[in-house]
């Protein structure tokens, strides 16, 4: 299922997102040697509609293209293009596909045939070793450009806070390409806002091209004030069964339509996520860290209002339906400055 390739396919650079499936034929690693070993390892379209990644790479490879013959990538550089068929449907995932950002080796679903693709991509780069790696995503709700780390080391940190001062700490989700590759070396997943926008395609290519020019990461720690740094506590998700919608609608959970401003702003208790009929209780699933459903810690109803009962820092909060049925709602954060990684 997963191709190899040593060269830059012809053409590859002028192909748009949605003609990747014609022109690789499936999910393709490309290895291209530069100045420098180990390679940096970027994989893109882990999501098929999330094309920002793919089109920071194309300006790079269209220029070490050109340079070819007189000038080589600064550092070499392996990619993995995931998704392609769904990319050429322009969606997250075929129905028929698992999610190709939570399969990767560590995660707790089932085993297929895309399990194992992502095994052999790990495989293989753990033999060729890395320098880096950076997973590129844009997502739904409106959040600022940031970056995700899976491990408090501060090589890790450094190569976020390249990206953006805002940065957050997750172990869960299990089976995201990051976390897997945390084993290998420093390791990092970009959000780089909504599809479409400019800026996430020309800040996620200036990082790209920072990285292959880096000669080593910062083994100090990160300045205090050059990072903010937030720990993912829990995933919220709305269970099959629990209908919802936004007003004037009707379903279980009518959710506040300005849902998306509370992204990455620190939340008061008492602030309103929507309206509950009387029958569904809370309706939302909230699972902590170790998995345990965690809603009545964070979430209360009183008088058909869904209100949260602690100080919270959301992210990820979307309008966008199909996404909170096939992701979730959101992510609950809190600031780590208290317990960041002690300094040495
Ligand atoms: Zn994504």
């Amino acid at each position: 299922m997963l191709q190899e390739r040593h060269a830059l396919p012809p053409g590859l650079p002028e192909t748009d997102s949605r003609d990747l499936a014609s022109v690789l034929g499936g999910p393709t690693l490309i290895h291209l040697p530069g100045g420098r070993e180990p390679p940096l390892f970027v994989s893109v379209l882990l999501h098929g509609n999330e094309s920002v990644g793919w089109n920071a790479l194309r300006p790079l490879l269209a220029d070490y293209r050109q340079r070819l013959s007189a000038l080589r990538l600064p550092r070499s550089l392996s990619l993995f293009i995931g998704n392609v068929s769904a990319a050429a449907s322009g969606v997250r995932r075929l129905p028929d596909q698992p999610d190709y950002n939570r399969i990767w080796p560590g995660c707790e679903s089932p085993p297929t045939p895309e399990h194992t693709m992502m095994q052999q991509v790990v495989a293989i780069m753990r033999r060729r070793g890395i320098f880096a790696s950076v997973d590129i995503h844009s997502n739904t709700g409106c959040n600022p450009h940031y970056g995700c780390v899976n491990l408090l080391d501060h090589r890790y940190l450094h190569l976020a806070t390249l990206f953006s001062r805002t940065v957050v700490y997750f172990t869960r989700p299990r089976g995201v390409q990051s976390l897997a590759m945390s084993r290998l070396g420093p390791a990092v997943t970009l959000e780089c806002g909504q599809e479409g926008e400019r800026y996430g395609v020309d800040h996620a290519r200036d990082y790209l091209d920072a990285c292959l020019h880096l000669s080593a990461l910062p083994q100090h720690p990160v300045a205090c004030g050059d990072i903010d740094l937030f720990h993912t506590v829990a995933q919220v998700r709305i269970p099959e069964v629990v209908s919802f919608g936004f007003p004037p609608g009707q379903a279980d959970i009518l959710l506040n339509p300005e849902l998306e401003r509370f992204n990455f702003w620190e939340l008061p208790p008492g602030t309103a996520l929507g309206r509950v009929n009387a029958h569904s209780g809370i309706g939302l699933e909230v699972r902590d860290e170790q998995g345990r459903n965690v809603a009545n810690r964070y979430l209360s109803t009183a008088q058909g209002e869904l209100r949260l009962k602690l100080p919270i820092m959301p992210a990820m909060l979307t309008r966008d339906e199909a996404a909170i049925r096939q992701d979730c709602l959101c992510y609950l954060m809190e600031r780590y400055d208290d317990q960041f990684p002690q300094r040495q």
